[in-house]
Formats: structure tokens, C-alpha cells, sequence
């Protein structure tokens, strides 16, 4: 280990950085938010370093380095493109024992400013060595997307009630299992979901009453339209935290591929008219599973909200004092639009966009047509493929041009995405020929023509899966 990494306390502490450019700026930047009293010298300073002055308490000084600068410094940054300039203020600073970093010289570093992912009070420092920075800052990439932003507050809250739990449980391994439950339970989910206040009475109550059973809780999540690409980051760590799944048809392979390996999986059906459990059975069998302390993963294709019944299954959650959350997810409209090349809403096409259920009741489909043939309206139409004839038909007698253009996108955001494209008049015939397999998606508006316009075409490497 060339250098060893350490963390400094800089508040209040006199840092000079000398250098009026970009790379200046980006330094005394990381170093305010430490509370550093930061000091920047130099003869001309570029518009970042002037954007700073205007906004900190940052003190600059127009004029050339001199050596008295070094007095009473913490650290100094030599930043200059003056390589001699470099180097003087580096063996200066070397021999009143002040720690030093020369930009891009790791050699004449006494210490180097390594790739920071800030959770405060979580922070994680990366560095290279100064061998490539850029490497550093692709790791800390991926370190963003694995940690919440919200374990500084979990954090923070574990620091405001660690002396509490230290006196009311003495022993070390009985502390370790109740701060294991509490920063991988519900509590520490609700700090997740942001609701800290809550989070806080219940820890204060399990402080009261210690138990040695977990309490179970109901993950409602949103995995998108198919691609695993488009799950959220909470999804993600909520998938591999779960003990149980329950998934239906909606939720592709690609995107079950990614639950905890070892967790039990449940399907739960839900195809066409073919339900392997009705949906009062699912709402209890998540009651159950939670009652057994499990934390039971509901997986929902898209979004749970959008014609996803989740509003029945937290209802009898809540009504059961099931602990539970909600993560939205990317519902098919947006999905299948954004890979189709087809954007819901555009200045001169469509000022509004509308969702709707295209599900026959009765061998009908039962709308307020009327409402839905404005002008300029893109129409979104879910679960609608048995039903495309109907509402094609409905949709030019209640007075939308006959040419209206419509798409139909079967499978949005799969490898096997296809777009089927028409009018209202010769879709649902197009769609008939094409074999199309559910999921299908009907997207109904002058938007639809804008794929051309954009030159999107079938095979276009703009999504790669
Ligand atoms: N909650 C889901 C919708 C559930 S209703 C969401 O927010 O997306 C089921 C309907 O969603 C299907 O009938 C179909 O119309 C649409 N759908 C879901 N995934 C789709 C996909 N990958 N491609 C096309 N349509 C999809």
C-alpha cells in the first residue's frame, strides 16, 4: 500500500490550494464540504474559482504564490500548470512538514485525493495510487448505484441511539443481534423509504421491549417492463434482501434472474383469464409469509400502481399491521415508448397522454370514448390486444380520423420487442397477420409517426439488451 488511506478532520483548518483553473475549483470544492477554511491563491482566477467566491466564505488572493502562504496551513494543493512553480511548493511545503498533493504528480504527493462517495457520516474513499483516477472514479460509479442514499441517515440514526442501547444491553453479542436486526429490518427500511420519524418511535420501542423474533414485512415492487436495465437501485437491493418471492407472467426471466438466489419462489400466475391464485389469495399469502417474520417480495411487472392491483394488496396489508413499501417501477407506456422511438407527448402532437385499460368486460370494452378523442392526445392503451378490433373501431365512431396512426409493441423492452405499426383502420388487421404474443402494448396519437421522423427502425442498436 503506497498510501494509506486515513480519514482528516479539516474544519476550520487553513487549506491552500494555489491554481486559479478548473481542477482548482473541483479541490477547494470537495474540501468546503469538509468545512475547511480553504485559501486560494493565484494571479488570475477562471470562472469557477470566481463562481466560489461569490457563493463561500472562500478567501482568494490575486497574486503570485509566496512561501509566507504555507504559514499555519494543514494541507496544500499545488494546482498551477507551472511545473516549476509545482515543485517549488512541494519541497517548501515537504520541509515545514505540511501535507502536500501536486496535481497529476502522485511522486511529489505526500498524500493524494482519492474518488469519494459521500453518505455522511458514510464515507468511502477509492484510490488508485495515482496510477488512473479515472479508474477510481468507475468504481465509485458502481459503489453510488449499491448504497442508498439514505444510509447517511441510518447512520445517523444508529449514532444518535448507540450510548441508549449500550447501557440497556450490556452484553456485546446481544448488542451486535439487536443492530443487525435494526440496520437490516423494517426499521432500517423505513429510513430507506424516508420515513425517518417513524423509524425512530419504533427503534425507541425496540429498545423498550427487545424481541428475539424478526418481524416480517412486504416488499410492493415495481420490476418494469422486462429489461433489467430499467429496475430501480431500490428494486435491485430489496430483491437480493428478500426471503420469499411472488411473482406473476408480467416479470421477465431476465429480471427473476436477479432475486436472491436462495430465496423461495412463489408464481402466482395471473396470465389472461388463467390465474394461478385469485387475487384475495395472494393478498393473504402475503399476510402469512409476513406473520412468519419472512420478508416477502412481491414482484409486480412496471409499475404496482398502474393497473397493478396494488392498491388491493396494501389494503389488506394495512389492515393487518403488516409493515410494508412501495417501489415504483417503469411502467409499460414509458417503457415500450422510449424503446420504440415514440415519445408520449411532443409540442405540436399531443399536450396530454392518457392511460387506459383496454380489458374486455363481457366480450366489451366499456370507456368514456368521448372523453378520449380530444385532439392531440396520445392514448396509451394497456391489456388491450383481444380488445384492439373493438376499441380501433370505437375509438373513428366517437371521430378520430380513420388514418389515425397506431402502433402496437408486443413484448416492449425484450429482446423479442416488436413494433407493429398502422392506422386505426389497418392495425388490428396488421396485428392479426403478425402472430402477436401478450404482452402487447396499443399506443394510439400522432406521436406514433415521429418514429420515422426519428429514423427508429426495427434492430436499431439504440437499446442493446
Ligand atoms: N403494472 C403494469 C401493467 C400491468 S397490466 C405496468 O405498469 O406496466 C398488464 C398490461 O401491461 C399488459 O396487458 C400490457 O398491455 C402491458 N405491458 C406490461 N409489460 C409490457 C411489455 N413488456 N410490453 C408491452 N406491454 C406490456
Amino acid at each position: 500500500m503506497e498510501f494509506f488511506p486515513l480519514f482528516l478532520r479539516l474544519e476550520g483548518e487553513r487549506c491552500l490550494i494555489i491554481g486559479g483553473g478548473q481542477v482548482a475549483a473541483r479541490k477547494a470544492e470537495l474540501l468546503l464540504k469538509a468545512n475547511a477554511q480553504v485559501v486560494i491563491v493565484a494571479p488570475e482566477v477562471g470562472p469557477d474559482i470566481a463562481a466560489l467566491e461569490a457563493e463561500h466564505s472562500v478567501q482568494i488572493l490575486h497574486r503570485s504564490f509566496v512561501d509566507e502562504d504555507l504559514d499555519g496551513c494543514r494541507i496544500v494543493i499545488a494546482a498551477t500548470a507551472d511545473g516549476e512553480l509545482n515543485h517549488h511548493v512541494a519541497v517548501t511545503a515537504g520541509e515545514r512538514n505540511i501535507l502536500i498533493n501536486v496535481v497529476d504528480d502522485p511522486k511529489a504527493c505526500s498524500f493524494i485525493m482519492p474518488a469519494i462517495l459521500d453518505r455522511s457520516p458514510i464515507v468511502a474513499a477509492i484510490s488508485s495510487g495515482g496510477t488512473s483516477p479515472l479508474l477510481a472514479r468507475a468504481l465509485r460509479a458502481r459503489l453510488e448505484s449499491l448504497i442508498p442514499t439514505s444510509y447517511g441517515r441510518l447512520a445517523r440514526l444508529a449514532g444518535d441511539f448507540r450510548d441508549t442501547v449500550k447501557a440497556r444491553l450490556p452484553s456485546g453479542l446481544a448488542r451486535r443481534h439487536f443492530w443487525e436486526q435494526v440496520l437490516e429490518g423494517s426499521i432500517a427500511e423505513l429510513v430507506h423509504g424516508g420515513r425517518e420519524a417513524e423509524a425512530r418511535e419504533q427503534l425507541q420501542q425496540a429498545i423498550e421491549q427487545p424481541t428475539d423474533t424478526p418481524t416480517g414485512e412486504v416488499y410492493l415492487v415495481g420490476a418494469g417492463p422486462g429489461d433489467p436495465d430499467l429496475l430501480t437501485f431500490r428494486a435491485l437491493r430489496l430483491m437480493q434482501k428478500a426471503d420469499v418471492v411472488l411473482h406473476d407472467r408480467l416479470v421477465s426471466p431476465a429480471v427473476l434472474e436477479l432475486v436472491r438466489r436462495d430465496a423461495e419462489r412463489i408464481y402466482v400466475g395471473k396470465a389472461r383469464a388463467c390465474h394461478a391464485l385469485r387475487q384475495q389469495e395472494i393478498n393473504t399469502l402475503l399476510v402469512k409469509l409476513a406473520r412468519e417474520g419472512k420478508r416477502a417480495l412481491r414482484l409486480k411487472g412496471g409499475d404496482p400502481f398502474i393497473f397493478g392491483r396494488g392498491g388491493e394488496e396494501i389494503e389488506t396489508l394495512a389492515e393487518n399491521g403488516i409493515p410494508f413499501q412501495v417501489v415504483p417501477g417503469i411502467t409499460a407506456a414509458s417503457g415500450c415508448s422510449a424503446y420504440a422511438g415514440i415519445p408520449l407527448t411532443h409540442r405540436n402532437h399531443a399536450q396530454s397522454c392518457v392511460f387506459v385499460t383496454g380489458h374486455l368486460k363481457d366480450g366489451n370494452v366499456n370507456l368514456a370514448w368521448e372523453r378520449l378523442v380530444a385532439r392531440d392526445q396520445t392514448l396509451v392503451f394497456y391489456m388491450s390486444l383481444v380488445g384492439l378490433p373493438i376499441i380501433a373501431r370505437k375509438l373513428v365512431e366517437y371521430g378520430l380520423p380513420e388514418d389515425t396512426p397506431a402502433a402496437l409493441i408486443e413484448q416492449g423492452t425484450t429482446p423479442r420487442q416488436r413494433v407493429l405499426e398502422g392506422t386505426l383502420t389497418t392495425l388490428p388487421e396488421i396485428a392479426e397477420q403478425a402472430e402477436v404474443h401478450a404482452p402487447t402494448l396499443l399506443i394510439v396519437g400522432g406521436v406514433v409517426k415521429l418514429r420515422e421522423r426519428l429514423h427508429w427502425f426495427e434492430g436499431a442498436d439504440r437499446n442493446p439488451t
